[in-house]
């Protein structure tokens, strides 16, 4: 079988529709809605159907199948116990226009989040309804943008990002109508506060950037870039992807933000990526609160309303915002995703600080560990933070840069990657930020064991010390093997075909 999507199955069908209850011919559908042919899918038993999914999911690298170092993407394991509670009849099976007396326990719950958020990320108010770190990034600056029409400051019209930040972040902001204004890094990695004085003015709408940066680093002098943008009339964004290395140990509202998305399906744990769907709620300061989508969760005392036969001291309502900018996701967002993490967040309680504590201990680990091999495999390959730099130890994930081996010996950051993927690795993520050359990018996170952290960097080492032409024709052990990027990229089929018989 060369493409499983032509798999048309025996002459069966694995299900059977129940018969209708009025006769065909009284159905009244005008005609252009009515299909000429029937639909062409595979007729498959139900067998045929779970060995299909089963095999495909043979196919696939993830987190329950070993260990996923995929930096700035923070894949953690996802406690089941939050499946069982997400799956609650309660909650899984309410309908969003059920009314508000029968929704009360889910809206607790996210009124719940939204109030854990403001409070981890220093700021007033939070909407849950991005479904994902990029929609977030959006909802938070068309805030920030109505805010300013609001003051009479509209001609605002330029976002500034350094050259270290996601790709998302210019891209959110152009969809926003604003210019891009990039500043590059300083050598050590750093924002440069002089290229961020010679850039702001009257123009500035606000600036982007998260912290620790994507080298892993924490931005020592966040707060007066915070300064120089807010002085220039500026607002400050916060891209929460990092939030794993800083949670329960400073906040961005004591940084200086104005606002922040997080990323709960990183650091909140969530099936993300290929494996599920993603949640990006916002937080504000009070300034930007009236602006948001809406609807808020909010809560009133029980005794102030006439209503009786349900317990509890509070009544949970929903609110939309005053000048709020509408909606950016039918009812209240990814609900399922936000209780999952509601539920991981639960169980830290009050030690959630715990887990980027973890995280940044792992990543420090792993990276002493590939730094300082115990054979001497390699001639120390460079990483940055390099130890003994100012920024002595990285947050929650580090980078490290293949360029001398590429120089030395032709092996690449890519190579590597590959590599890994035959010693039963997920890859690093490879090439990004830009500004490392070959660069690698490794997060460990809080739920790996020591064991799979000295593991990883024995095999690390073993692929290091590989020769270039077995490097270059991995991967040799996983279903598909070295694929030509390029090609796939530029002749992307997405689309379910039969082919012509
Ligand atoms: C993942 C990520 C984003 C985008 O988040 P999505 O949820 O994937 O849309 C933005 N910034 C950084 C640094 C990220 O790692």
């Amino acid at each position: 079988m060369s493409n499983v999507f032509e798999f048309e199955g025996i002459d069966g069908m694995g299900y059977s529709q129940p018969e209708l209850l009025i006769e065909k011919s009284k159905i009244k559908l005008p005609s252009d809605l009515v299909r000429k042919e029937l639909p062409r899918l595979p007729l498959l038993s139900e067998p045929e159907v779970v060995r299909h999914y089963t095999w495909l999911s043979t196919r696939n690298f993830g987190i329950d199948t070993g260990f996923y170092p995929l930096g700035s993407c923070t894949m953690k394991h996802n406690p089941r116990v939050n499946e069982v509670i997400a799956a609650m009849p309660g909650i899984a099976e309410l309908h969003p226009l059920q009314q508000e007396s029968h929704q009360q326990g889910l809206l607790a719950i996210l009124f719940e989040m939204q109030e854990m958020l403001g409070i981890c990320a220093g700021m007033d108010t939070v909407s849950l309804q991005p479904v994902a770190g990029a929609q977030g990034e959006f909802t938070a600056i068309r805030c920030i943008q109505e805010y300013h029409k609001s003051i009479g400051e509209a001609h605002r019209n330029k976002v500034i990002v350094p050259d270290s930040a996601h790709g998302t972040n210019p891209a959110s902001a152009a969809m926003c109508g604003y210019e891009i204004i990039e500043i590059p890094s300083r050598e050590d990695g750093l924002l440069d506060l002089d290229a961020l004085k010679s850039v702001v003015g009257d123009d500035t709408a606000a600036m982007m950037i998260t912290n620790p940066n994507t080298l892993g680093i924490f931005e020592p002098e966040i707060s007066k870039a915070a300064e120089i943008v807010h002085s220039a009339g500026g607002q400050m964004y916060y891209d929460g992807a990092n939030f794993n290395a800083i949670l329960g140990k400073t906040t961005p509202g004591l940084m200086g933000f104005d606002a922040v998305h997080y990323n709960l399906h990183k650091t909140f744990s969530q099936p993300h990526g290929g494996g599920g769907p993603g949640s990006g709620p916002i937080g504000v300061k009070s300034h930007l609160a009236p602006f948001l989508p809406t609807p808020l969760v909010s809560r009133r005392e029980r005794k102030e309303i006439d209503d009786v036969g349900l317990e509890g001291d509070w009544w949970y309502v929903l609110i939309e915002p005053s000048n709020s900018i509408g909606k950016v996701q039918q009812w209240m967002g990814n609900v399922g995703a936000v209780v999952r993490c509601w539920a991981f967040y639960r169980r830290y309680g009050f030690q959630l600080e715990k887990m980027s504590e973890h995280a940044v201990l792992n990543a420090n680990y792993l990276r002493h560990k590939i730094m300082n091999p115990e054979s001497n495999a390699l001639d120390a390959i460079p990483i940055m933070p390099s130890e003994g730099s100012e920024a002595k130890f990285c947050k929650h994930e580090f980078t490290i840069s293949a360029l001398p081996l590429k120089e030395q010996s032709g092996i690449t950051a890519m190579d590597i990657a590959k590599g890994l993927l035959d010693k039963g690795y997920m890859a690093p993520t490879v090439y990004f930020p830009l500004v490392v050359p070959e660069c690698l990018m490794i997060e460990p996170t809080e739920t790996e064991s020591k064991k799979t952290l000295d593991t990883f960097a024995k095999k690390f080492h073993e692929v290091l010390a590989e020769d270039y032409e077995t490097l270059h024709k991995a991967p040799i052990t996983t279903h598909v093997g070295r694929v030509n990027e390029v090609q796939a990229a530029r002749t992307l089929v997405l689309k379910y075909e039969f082919e012509e018989q």
